[in-house]
């Protein structure tokens, strides 16, 4: 399939070369453009702008925030063909999937939102977990292609925007257990326990999931760089999560403390380390 991709961020840069690889006509774009290079030295065709790359049956779009989207989003929907499907796989916000869902039907394209779940070693290994929604014939075209891409691909429907709510939830869970971990491991380490131990034997009994044991793995080592998951980033998706909440009617205290929490991180300078260094503060704030 002819496919354009838009965004060679940590993620962009591991996604695409698997669409490559499974044979796909990949035209690539980014903001900076040497960040296309090895792309195309592996078989992708170099894009000179969105526009250029939203010229196929679909578009993936894999950038920072709504800011990044918007950007290039008149591009996208002056350029895809009638029938063609925007595949957006960033964290952005559930106005803006609704907002391009519409733009894109008004002009008789196709809107898939595809958050997806995985640091960019996953990706890379084409092993995403997926959440997607979108009109059935919408997603009918873009399922080959995310299966590229994820080991799981769940579909939450014909409305796009519900698969970002489900992203933004599941780093809501996440986020949360970033900062208990830290809270946790810091009350045990300050009585005298270890925490190797401790982390050691929740994940061997009721805490047995591979998210506790990496970001407690992180937490004990204290290894928050590079960052995985970026606070300055998990910051962006808890305030998405309390927007959300907030024209759903639903109240999240939990997730107000996360983003205090992070903004303390970034005020300290901490923003570029990884979101496990939310247990820094709990280390610091023992009296
Ligand atoms: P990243 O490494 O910071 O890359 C961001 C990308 O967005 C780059 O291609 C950047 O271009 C582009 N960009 C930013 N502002 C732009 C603008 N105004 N106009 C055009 N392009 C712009 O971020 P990432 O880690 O790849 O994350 C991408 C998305 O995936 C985010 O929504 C993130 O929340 C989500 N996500 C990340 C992870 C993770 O573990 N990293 C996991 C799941 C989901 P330049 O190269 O020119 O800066």
């Amino acid at each position: 399939m002819k496919v354009g991709f838009i965004g060679l961020g940590s993620m962009g840069a591991a996604i695409a070369p698997n669409l490559v690889t499974a044979g796909h006509g990949v035209s690539v774009w980014n903001r900076s453009p040497e960040k296309a290079d090895p792309l195309v030295a592996g078989g992708a065709l170099r894009a000179p702008t969105p526009a250029e790359a939203s010229r196929g049956e679909a578009v993936f779009t894999m950038l920072s925030d709504d800011a990044a989207v918007e950007g290039v989003s008149e591009a996208i929907l002056d350029s895809l063909p009638q029938g063609g499907v925007h595949i957006s796989l960033s964290t952005i916000s559930v106005a803006l999937a609704d907002k391009l869902t519409e733009a894109h039907a008004a002009r008789g394209q196709h809107f898939v939102s595809a958050p997806v779940f995985g640091r960019p070693p996953v990706a890379a290994e084409g092993k995403l977990f997926i959440a997607t929604a979108g009109a059935p014939e919408a997603i009918e075209k873009a399922m080959p292609l995310l299966e590229v891409i994820g080991q799981k691909v769940q579909v939450f429907g014909d409305k796009p925007s519900a698969a970002n709510l489900v992203k933004l939830a599941g780093n809501f869970l996440i986020v949360s257990l970033a900062e208990t971990l830290g809270e946790a491991m810091t009350l045990v380490d300050t009585g005298g326990a270890s925490k190797e131990q401790f982390l050691d034997f929740l994940t061997s009994t009721l805490f047995n999931a591979p998210i506790y044991k990496n970001y407690g793995a992180l937490i004990v080592s204290e290894k928050f760089e590079p960052a995985g998951f970026g606070a300055a980033l998990a910051a962006k998706d808890m305030r998405l999560t309390g927007e959300a909440a907030g024209a759903l009617g639903v109240s999240m205290p939990l997730n107000d403390l996360l983003q205090a929490r992070l903004q303390r991180l970034i005020d300290e300078g901490e923003g570029h380390l990884d979101l496990t260094a939310l247990s820094l503060l709990a280390k610091r704030d023992v009296r």
